[in-house]
């Protein structure tokens, strides 16, 4: 599952766990597990239920001690409340980390007695897939617990999200268009993907499809080679590839790719990508504001996989779900809109949105 940078609090406020967040934190429940028999270290941060259970991925990763992991697990889950509001998901926000290293300590003894955990919360959180848990996890956990969404499509699942959240990235790029350009269409404009993996290699053949030049990059070569086979296509060293002069910016890698030095080096109009977690500081949304560069805010332009993900529950269809997807557009615009009409950024646009939407409670 993906994730927004969670907004944070003062940082000399006192914080739970050294998560930025106030204590107690702003969430509705959150639950520690040890269990020596199975080595299960997990925490479930259910940030809010306000409009529908809480759904987030589990992150199966090794921290430096259990402070480290609530921490990250309640900003995640406070991230992910504002990335479904935001897409208008009758869903609410939760998170989980189980502490180790999953090619260590993950075990069917260990996954079977998460699964106890979840259902013991009795559906306020639901899980996903996220880094170190896999689409096989799920399928696991699914025999399991009914609270579990991401399963393969062999078990009624919406199996691999990557294409559908390639086409809400694409969306999002087209709203953006609109707004800056005067136009949805594409067609000409230079289009950088740095990363292109599953997510970003459907964006890059969605772009060729739409006309668009593309420079690309990736530490993977195999990755390179599935998508630099046009002469649209021009291969960018990884260090290069978001100085690259080009109408849009777009990260489809690892987090942080806009930092202190990147930010700086931007020659591009927009930014609209994949990646999670694009900003390694929140306020680097300000200075893309000030540099006159459009930025769309990750967890605006990669909801695809969570909207994917949400229709599992009532019965999954892949056109619905596009068609679902799709929305991205209408999201994208109006809130850009309302950024421009309220000379905020867009990313502060998103948390208003988001917060009125909570305000508003459960969607009928
Ligand atoms: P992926 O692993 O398939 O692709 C990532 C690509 O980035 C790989 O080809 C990898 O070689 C490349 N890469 C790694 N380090 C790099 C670097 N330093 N510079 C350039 N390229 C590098 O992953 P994905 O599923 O395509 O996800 C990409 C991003 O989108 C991630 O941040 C993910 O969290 C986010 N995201 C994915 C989905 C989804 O549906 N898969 C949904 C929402 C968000």
């Amino acid at each position: 599952m993906s994730e927004p940078a969670a907004p944070t609090t003062a940082p000399d406020a006192a914080t739970t766990a050294g998560s930025g967040l106030p204590f107690p934190p702003p969430h509705e429940e959150v639950v520690t597990v040890w269990h020596r028999r199975t080595g299960l270290q997990a925490v479930v941060a259910i940030h809010s239920t306000v409009r529908g259970p809480s759904l987030g991925g589990t992150r199966f990763h090794s921290y430096p001690h259990l402070d480290a992991a609530v921490a990250d697990a309640l900003n995640l889950s406070q991230a992910m409340t504002y990335k479904a509001a935001v897409a208008g998901l009758p869903l609410g926000g939760g998170k989980a980390v189980i502490v180790g290293d999953p090619e260590q300590v993950k075990s069917p003894e260990l996954l079977a007695d998460y699964a106890t955990v979840l259902e013991g919360l009795e559906g306020r959180y639901i899980t996903a897939e996220d880094v170190g848990t896999s689409q096989q996890d799920m399928d696991f956990l699914s025999e399991h617990t009914k609270f579990v969404a991401g399963t393969s499509l062999a078990r009624g699942g919406s199996g691999d999200p990557s294409p559908v959240t390639a086409f809400g990235v694409l969306r999002a790029m087209e709203a953006a268009a609109l707004v800056r350009w005067g136009s949805t269409d594409l067609a000409g404009r230079h289009v950088a993907v740095n990363g292109v993996g599953k997510v970003g290699g459907e964006l890059a053949r969605l772009l060729l499809g739409k006309g668009c030049h593309l420079s690309v990059a990736d530490v993977s070569r195999r990755a390179l080679d599935a998508v630099a086979t046009s002469p649209e296509v021009e291969v960018v060293a990884v260090e290069a590839i978001h100085a690259a002069p080009c109408d849009i910016y777009a990260p489809c890698a690892l987090g942080g790719a806009l930092d202190d030095v990147t930010v700086p080096a931007l020659r591009c109009e927009m930014v609209v990508g994949a990646a999670n977690n694009q900003l390694s500081r929140r306020d680097l949304a300000d200075e893309l504001h000030a540099r006159d560069v459009t930025y769309v805010p990750d967890y605006v332009a990669n909801a695809g996989g969570l909207i994917n993900i949400a229709n599992e529950h009532l019965g999954y269809d892949y056109d619905r779900a596009r068609q679902q997807v799709a929305g991205i557009f209408d999201t994208t615009e109006a809130l850009l809109r309302r950024a421009q009409e309220d000379g905020t950024t867009p990313l502060a646009a998103a948390e208003v949105i988001a917060e009125e939407r909570l305000r508003e409670g459960r969607p009928r």
